[in-house]
């Protein structure tokens, strides 16, 4: 039986809120897209929040939900996402991605990671690895990672960046009353991957509407580089929202 070939995914993770925000547009979307898609044996997600000098994948078989957030309500740290994790597929995502690649045995699953699949998965019953960025290395790296983990979407395994499209802390919590500098890098990043202008998305600091200030450091775009690597031509937006300053939005790379 030849094996179904997944999509790769950039989701938007928000707030920590987004896990109980139910009025939250993003919430529902999450809820529902992992019905849309077929049972993936395993999920691989890159999340913005695990950043590390070379490349690492979790190892664990029992991964620990960690909550690396601070002053939000006492019910969103009694959260917890217990997949299980698989060792033998993080040496496969090593070996993929060369010998200055590791496993870690010990780091579990942080709040990029879990907050979506509490969504997706509520189950947890479908084994998971998370793999870390190498934020100084910028968007032209990540891509290769992504391509470098591409053969894994034929073996079962749904790729997850999770990020966000863009990323302004400061503003989301002190708002400057305007919207439309994040309203704008939505509507380019919109452009730039249903044209598929990866040249212009690479350039996306000195291209893009205000990148710098959807994006004051780079950390949680990066992962739409990985997924972007890892998946096929064809670009679809899944989902467009707003949460304050934090554009919501979804993508999916398939063939
Ligand atoms: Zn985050």
């Amino acid at each position: 039986m030849s094996q179904q070939k997944f999509p790769s995914l950039f989701v938007s993770h928000g707030s920590p809120m987004l896990a109980v925000d139910a009025t939250q547009l993003a919430h529902g979307f999450l809820r529902n897209l992992g019905d849309t898609l077929p049972r993936p044996e395993s999920i691989l997600v890159i999340s913005a929040h695990w950043e590390t000098s070379a490349p690492r994948v979790t190892g664990a078989v029992h991964l620990d939900t960690i909550h690396d957030f601070y002053g939000f309500p006492a019910p969103l740290y009694e959260l917890r996402y217990p997949a299980p994790g698989s060792h033998d597929l993080a040496k496969k995502v090593a070996h993929l991605l060369g010998p200055t690649a590791g496993v870690d045995l010990v780091r579990g699953l942080d709040h990029g990671a879990w907050v979506p699949l509490l969504l997706m998965y509520p189950q947890h019953d479908i084994p998971v690895l998370q793999l870390s960025l190498q934020t100084s290395l910028g968007p032209a790296y990540h891509l290769k990672i992504g391509e470098a983990l591409n053969p894994l979407r034929e073996q079962g395994v749904l790729i997850i960046g999770s990020g966000g499209a863009t990323h302004n802390l400061r503003e989301y919590f002190h708002p400057a009353g305007d919207q439309q500098p994040y309203e704008d890098f939505a509507v380019w990043l919109h452009e730039v991957l249903t044209h598929r202008d990866g040249e212009a998305l690479l350039d996306y600091r000195r291209r893009a509407p205000q990148a710098a200030r959807n994006h004051p450091t780079e950390e949680h775009f990066l992962p739409l580089f990985v997924a972007l690597g890892a998946g096929g031509s064809q670009a679809k937006r899944l989902h467009h929202s707003f949460d304050r300053t934090l554009c919501m939005d979804a993508w999916e790379f398939d063939d």
